[in-house]
């Protein structure tokens, strides 16, 4: 019976070495033990493989030698800012790079997103929302999508845009929108799930000159909402992240 007992455990453990061999690879980068060692711990009891990094300096090396599928990245470490990560790591990588920050830290977090970071999560966060933002950005590194201007299509839920045609609709129902707010919405729709900082937003649809003028993405989102959301006051899809931008929320 013990025998038994060994063989499974012997078994599982096999099996779960297997999968560790063969899932993405997450370099985690974070200076508290605590926090490094539960995320070590979430990631592997979902077939993830992490690597990790305590320090920036820790973080390049890693980046470099691990080539990682995927990279969490504290912004408040020992010997610097995350941002300056960010921005080295941006110079060549292009796997997703999802931060993670102290609330109350809106700035920093635009100027991340600004810099390249592909989403950010506020501590505390919950392990499922960590494991679904992760899974969504590896798919899309792994499959190509979104982004891709190969796409003739793009879909989410019961939105649609078809590039070629330059046709919009919601629930089957075709849509008129002015050039601006197509603009905008393809934007939004290229990068759906992503966090767009308001700069992002304007520099794609008015041009760099205008990364300023969020009031002109307020009123421009407000009649996209119109038109495509069913109640334009709790929208669905086009979400506002306070400080930040607006996420198409998939
Ligand atoms: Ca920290």
């Amino acid at each position: 019976m013990l025998a038994r007992a060994d063989t499974i455990a012997a078994a599982r453990q096999g099996a779960a070495q297997v999968d560790a061999a063969v899932g993405p690879l997450v370099l985690v980068v974070e200076d508290e033990p605590p926090m490094q060692s539960l995320l070590r711990i979430v990631l592997k009891t979902h077939g993830l493989r992490t690597v990790e990094a305590r320090s920036g300096a820790e973080a390049l090396e890693r980046a470099a030698s691990y080539n990682p599928d995927l990279v969490l990245l504290d912004l408040g470490l020992p010997d610097g800012e995350g941002i300056d990560v960010m921005r080295r790591l941006r110079e060549w990588m292009t796997a997703p790079i999802l931060v993670v920050s102290a609330c109350g830290q809106e700035r920093d977090k635009v100027a991340v997103l600004d810099a390249g970071a592909n989403d950010y999560l506020t501590k505390p966060f919950a392990n499922g929302e960590l494991l679904a933002r992760i899974r969504v950005w590896i798919r899309q590194s792994m499959t190509g999508t979104p982004a891709g201007d190969a796409e003739c299509v793009l879909e989410v839920g019961d939105l649609r845009v078809d590039l070629a045609r330059r046709v919009v609709s919601a629930a089957g129902r075709e849509l008129h929108l002015t050039p601006i707010e197509y603009k905008l919405f393809v934007t939004l729709m290229r990068n759906r799930d992503r966090v767009m900082t308001h700069r992002q937003l304007l520099e794609a649809t008015w041009g760099p000159r205008c990364s300023r003028e969020t009031q002109y993405l307020r009123v421009y989102m407000g009649q996209l909402r119109k038109k495509l959301e069913h109640d334009p006051s709790r929208p669905r899809y086009l979400v506002t992240e306070p400080g930040i931008g607006y996420r198409l929320r998939v």
